[in-house]
């Protein structure tokens, strides 16, 4: 399979001819040569997204027809959902019922939530306190949006961008993770097909340079970007030339406290889940497990046990639990900090090895318990992005908010227990852009989703999606008597 770069509405591959591969993490096998745009492709491509800003076609479309396209590309989304489920299965590697019911499902629904959204964008008449003055404030486009995505679930993060930068009327140009942009590639096909004025959506693959001419071009007004916190941090300095708008999603360290009194076996399966999800490789997985000390022993037996009882495997494969990690450098990444974890005096009570045998071809890593981990741990600091679950116990709960927020991220946090109080206390007290409170840490559409600290910038989801994608400007009228 080759694919290429979609500017002005024509297909093309680089102009000068760059290219490079993506491959099946489950084997190694090279699936697509994907062209890699150059300093040309960026310039035609802001230039394609600068004009068509202002084209009659798009920039009055009325609200109603930009709902119908954004609808129509969720409908194309559902009648190819099973090519595109097996296509991210086969470039990130989730097993295909995470590609079905996150990943694809996750991206229709993005497309059908802010194609409501188009036509309800309103404004609002201020009281202003001039004589005969009439003040009102229109919510308008950014402008051209450089839209970076990373390679964790790149259909569903590209629709959470693409959907409400549409819905706003504003122009993008897509940037994919250079690891996993197949099913970007095909979503952009989509949006083709659906009948968006040239110019409009525009696709560049490539990896971090393309990035980078995207955030520190000066005719870009907006970057929405979401991976690590260290490239976040790149970001808002090469974006400092023009003062673009940037909105960020970042990394996480997601804490999930265990009360005392919660259901044990509904908590081991809910931090299973939200801790290996997509094989840990997940912004918000729960990754500090604070137990209660008198609860610690049980629970990290039972975690223990259910993790190791997990099958790896091809994500296609139906019996398939944990699928491999997205690359070979990212497991050595995973599995240094495993290493780390063990010299620092973790207890590695199962898992900390690549998987061996049939699996030893593809990147699949034993899903990782430790004990007796303690706050200054590195693998209870650091982002692993992997499966790797560190067990800590508490004694007070009066010491858990401090503990919870002692981090550098702020993303996502979980709570387990049947008090209300608890509940709601350390609900308010923790600082981080969502708390799951005896769930999983998925996304909704209708729900913000953001961090606070080096978690991120803004916020997507929901009404506050649209904050993100529009500049307010307030229009003063004098009545002249
Ligand atoms: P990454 O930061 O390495 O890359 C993300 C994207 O940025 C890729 O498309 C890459 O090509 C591009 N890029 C790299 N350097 C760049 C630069 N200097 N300028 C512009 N673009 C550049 O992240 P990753 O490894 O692909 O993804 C994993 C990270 O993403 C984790 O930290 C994870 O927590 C985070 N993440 C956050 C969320 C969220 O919603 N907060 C969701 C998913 C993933």
């Amino acid at each position: 399979m080759n694919t290429r770069l979609y500017i002005n509405g024509e297909w093309a591959t680089a102009a000068d001819g760059g290219e490079f591969t993506t491959s099946d993490p489950a084997t190694g096998t090279v699936l697509a040569t994907c062209a890699e745009a150059g300093p040309k492709d960026v310039e035609d491509a802001v230039d394609a997204a600068r004009t068509a800003l202002h084209d009659p076609a798009w920039a009055t479309m009325p609200p109603s027809a930009r709902a119908r396209l954004l609808w129509r590309v969720a409908d194309l989304i559902e009648e190819h959902k099973a090519d595109l489920a097996e296509l991210e299965t086969r470039d990130q590697g989730q097993p295909l019922g995470v590609a079905h019911s996150v990943s694809v499902n996750g991206a229709a629904e993005h497309f059908r939530y802010f194609a409501g959204w188009c036509t309800k964008i309103e404004g609002a008449v201020s009281p202003v306190s001039f004589p005969d003055t009439l003040h009102y404030v229109r919510r308008e486009p950014v402008g051209v949006c450089a839209l970076i995505t990373p390679w964790n679930f790149p259909l569903m993060i590209a629709s959470w961008k693409l959907a409400p930068a549409l819905a706003c009327g504003n122009t993008v140009i897509i940037k994919p993770a250079e690891q996993t942009p197949l099913t970007t590639v095909r979503l952009i096909e989509l949006c083709a097909e659906a009948g968006f004025p040239p110019g409009v959506v525009n696709l560049l693959t490539g990896g971090p340079d393309v990035g980078r001419a995207l955030v520190a071009h000066p005719d870009i007004d907006k970057v929405s970007f979401t991976g690590s916190s260290s490239v976040g941090r790149e970001i808002v300095q090469a974006s400092a030339g023009n003062l673009k708008r940037v909105t960020l999603e970042l990394g996480g360290k997601a804490p999930s406290v265990i009360a005392r009194d919660a259901d044990i076996d509904k908590a081991v399966a809910g931090n299973l889940q939200g801790a290996l999800l997509n094989s840990g490789q997940v912004c918000a997985a729960y990754t500090r497990l604070y137990v209660d000390r008198r609860r610690a022993d049980e629970f990290t037996e039972k975690l223990a046990a259910a993790a190791s009882g997990l099958r790896l495997g091809p994500g296609l494969a139906p019996d398939t639990q944990i699928g491999p990690l997205v690359s070979q450098d990212h497991l050595d990444q995973v599995d240094s900090y495993v290493r780390t974890g063990a010299d620092q005096g973790a207890e590695l009570v199962t898992g900390g090895q690549r998987a061996d045998g049939p699996l030893s071809s593809g990147n699949f890593y034993t899903p990782t318990v430790f004990g007796g981990v303690t706050d200054d741990m590195t693998i209870a600091r650091e982002e692993i992005f992997g499966p790797v679950l560190p067990v800590l116990a508490y004694d007070d709960p009066e010491e858990l908010a401090a503990r919870a927020n002692d981090t550098d991220f702020g993303l996502a946090a979980s709570i387990w227990t049947r008090d209300l109080s608890t509940a709601h206390r350390l609900a308010a007290d923790i600082r981080a852009g969502a708390v799951f409170i005896n769930m999983l840490p998925i996304p909704d559409a209708a729900a913000p989703w953001g961090g606070y600290k080096t978690s991120g910038w803004g916020r997507e989801m929901g009404p506050y999606a649209l904050d993100a994608y529009t500049e307010i400007k307030g229009v003063w009228v004098h009545f002249d008597t």
